[in-house]
């Protein structure tokens, strides 16, 4: 039996070690800067340093590093060792507090969107106060900002760490207004649900696409998917379970509350979630946990897939975001309340997210877009493009019946007056659950569906802060001018219910008139990422960004052509993978099963009476459809072309969505007509069935 408690955060210098380990001045003079958000003063620094490097030579380290989370998607870092040469023959550990607070990576290879023709390419990275160091593979990692020289943002973790400043200031501005002065921080809390693949690493290896682009770009449907729906929540294969074990372990040392684990509904597919956290934690855990997943995986003989769409045919994954806001006295602001009182915050909290969900719905939107994630949205195991919101009938009735200023009849209790002095008791359990709505409220929190499984957490949950802020921002303005609070209170409630009510929708998000009833709406259906991404930069978002100083006018304008080059990118390196494979195997392949056919073909006839249908039907076939092979392989070669020649990136983007995606897809349709025609044998790649049955 593991000892889990003792176990969990092992390899974190967590409060706890830091309280063990530190002299009690230092102590306190960090959990101040912790709270405060101030520096470190130096001689405070060098002594964390010390006693952190202690901490990890104990514990095997060698090395530190600084974390960070360039706009790359993934964290980059750069080791050094403890080292320091006495003289020229030995050596000691050392680590100063200067090494710890801040590090110098040269940031010019990695995205800044033109923020480095203005600005020098030097890159800073800052010690993230309120993330702790850990220890991981001999080295103790530190998790860190990552500014330019003029301290622009050039990672996801500054953005996001802005925004929780703005929510929190807007939020305590609501919370004093009901009496609540002696809240110092309104945190977002997060619990994100990670979905991934697992497959066999021996599989993935032979098959290019998933080796470079993260999803299959040809194959044909097996006979079986995911139909029988005998994978949900079915039982672990033991291969799968070993593998969930060591990761489980490996995140508890590293202080990461993996909590559920769980098959999910395709083949092959799996979830994992954790207990939600104070946001920033939560981003910089779940990018964790996905680089572990991936090297234990690894030790298991394994290929864990984050992509949003590695099979057609089956679903795909995401990265379910339940989001809420909580103070540090441990209130969570969107769980109702016992009193009616509690119950008219709870409400101006909700009405709050519910205007900013409908006003930002464009930028929600651009948040969670990825080239994967275009292939999710819309399908049938995913939310479609456009934002709505799910609160159920209960909670939508308790708002409707405020807003006409009638009474709401709940089921069990009956006839209660309304009106925010005296409002209703809102039953705790209102979670009829709707698994359809691409942000749901589920009784104490919204789950936001959208999301893709490959997305840093950071960058959706920065627009619904700021958003979310901007919204109580504006409440606030209204309520503390107000004469009397009471009656001010009751009537922005209901004022900001009817206006922005057109973004609940209680009923299935995934059915044919939805789209048709959200247009009536005026709701927006940005479809692909083409279509979302400019909204970045759109006035009104702006100004958001800028108000709320998450981002300046020029940090958001670079990542808008960041995440456009990437895009194209993405495009071109999926076009060229998939050019490749058919021509070096798909074509060889079919030329050598061509070869054995004809031969049996010449056999038969030189020996006069065979029958030859057989070869001959299967002979005509395929070279009916290599004929065809040849010219759409030519139309992805010059649709490629012609996209690569674009010179402006928005219509450079809109080439590689319109033109070589459809080539592809034709593409892929002739392949995949061959893979149904070809012997087993001749068929160079792994097929979808040996891929998704790879792990017994
Ligand atoms: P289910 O959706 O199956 O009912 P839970 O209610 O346990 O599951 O929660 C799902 C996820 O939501 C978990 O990751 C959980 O930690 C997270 N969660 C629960 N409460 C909050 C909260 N107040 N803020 C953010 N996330 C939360
Ligand atoms: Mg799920």
């Amino acid at each position: 039996m593991r000892d889990v408690p003792k176990l969990f955060g092992s390899m974190v210098f967590n409060d706890e070690t830091m309280q063990a380990r530190l002299p009690e001045d230092v102590y306190l003079a960090l959990k101040k800067s912790m709270a405060q958000g101030t520096h470190l003063e130096l001689d405070v620094a060098n002594a964390v340093a010390n006693a952190m490097k202690e901490w990890a030579i104990e514990k095997g380290a060698t090395h530190f590093t600084h974390w960070f989370q360039p706009m790359t998607g993934i964290t980059a870092e750069k080791h050094d060792s403890f080292i320091s040469l006495v003289g020229s023959s030995k050596v000691i550990m050392e680590f100063s507090g200067k090494e710890l607070v801040r590090g110098e990576p040269d940031a010019s290879s990695f995205p800044s969107g033109g923020l480095r023709s203005t600005f020098e390419a030097r890159g800073y990275t800052v010690w993230d106060l309120t993330s702790y160091a850990f220890i991981r593979e001999r080295t103790l990692y530190i998790p860190t900002a990552f500014c330019s020289y003029s301290g622009e943002a050039l990672d996801t973790k500054t953005p996001l760490l802005r925004s929780m400043q703005a929510l929190d200031k807007q939020a305590r501005r609501i919370l004093k207004l009901f009496g609540h002065a002696n809240v110092k921080r309104v945190l977002a809390t997060v619990g994100p649900e990670q979905e991934y693949f697992l497959i066999d690493k021996a599989v993935f290896l032979k098959r290019p696409d998933l080796i470079y682009t993260g999803r299959t770009l040809i194959g044909a449907r097996p006979p079986k998917g995911q139909e029988l729906e005998d994978h949900y929540f079915g039982s672990l294969k033991p291969r799968v379970l070993k593998f969930m074990h060591e990761l489980e372990e490996e995140l508890w040392k590293l202080g990461v509350p993996a909590k559920t684990k769980h098959n999910e509904v395709a083949p092959a597919q799996h979830e994992l979630a954790c207990i939600f956290n104070t946001v920033n934690l939560a981003a910089d855990h779940n990018y964790l946990t996905m680089q572990l997943m991936k090297s234990v995986a690894d030790k298991h003989g394994l290929a864990c897939l984050f992509h949003e769409k590695p099979f057609v045919g089956v679903n795909g994954s995401g990265k379910h975001i339940n989001w809420s806001m909580a103070t540090d006295t441990g209130i969570n602001l969107l769980e109702p309340g016992d009193t009616p009182w509690e119950n008219a915050q709870f409400l101006l909290f909700l009405v709050g997210v519910i205007k900013a969900v409908h006003e930002y719905q464009d930028l929600l939107r651009a948040s969670v877009a990825t080239a994967g994630n275009d292939h999710r949205l819309g399908a049938n195991e995913a939310p479609p493009a456009i934002v709505s919101m799910f609160l159920g009938d209960e909670l939508t009735g308790i708002l409707e019946a405020i807003t006409n200023g009638g009474h709401y009849e709940h089921k069990a209790v009956k006839q209660m007056e309304i009106g925010v002095t005296a409002l209703p008791h809102i039953p705790k359990d209102i979670t009829d659950r709707n698994r359809t709505s691409p942000f749901a409220f589920t009784g104490n929190k919204f789950e936001f569906r959208m999301p893709g499984a490959s997305l840093p957490i950071a960058e959706p949950c920065t627009v619904l802060n700021t958003a979310v802020a901007e919204a109580l921002r504006q409440l606030a303005d209204t309520l503390e001018s107000a004469e009397d609070f009471q009656s001010e209170l009751a009537s922005v409630i209901k004022e900001t219910f009817q206006k922005h009510k057109n973004i609940v929708y209680n009923n299935n998000s995934y059915s044919e008139t939805w789209p048709k009833e959200a247009e009536r709406r005026g709701l927006l259906n940005l479809k692909t990422y083409v279509d979302a991404l400019p909204v970045l930069i759109s006035p009104k978002n702006t100004e958001l960004f800028v108000r709320h100083q998450v981002f300046t006018e020029a940090e958001i304008h670079s990542r808008f052509e960041i995440l456009l080059e990437r895009y194209c990118k993405n495009l071109q390196i999926e076009a060229a993978t998939m050019a490749n494979m058919v021509r070096q195997e798909i074509i060889p392949g079919c030329i050598g099963y061509q070869n054995e056919l004809m031969q049996l073909l010449m056999n038969k006839r030189a020996w006069c009476d065979y029958d030859s249908t057989l070869e001959d039907h299967c002979l005509r076939k395929i070279s009916k459809l290599g004929a065809c092979l040849v010219k759409k392989l030519d139309a992805l070669d010059q649709a490629m072309l012609s996209a690569k020649g674009e010179r402006d990136p928005l219509a450079q983007a809109k080439a590689y969505r319109d033109s070589v995606c459809s080539a592809m897809a034709e593409l892929r349709l002739v392949v995949d007509e061959l893979e149904t025609l070809m012997s087993d044998k001749h068929w160079p790649l792994p097929t979808y069935g040996e891929i998704l049955y790879s792990v017994n």
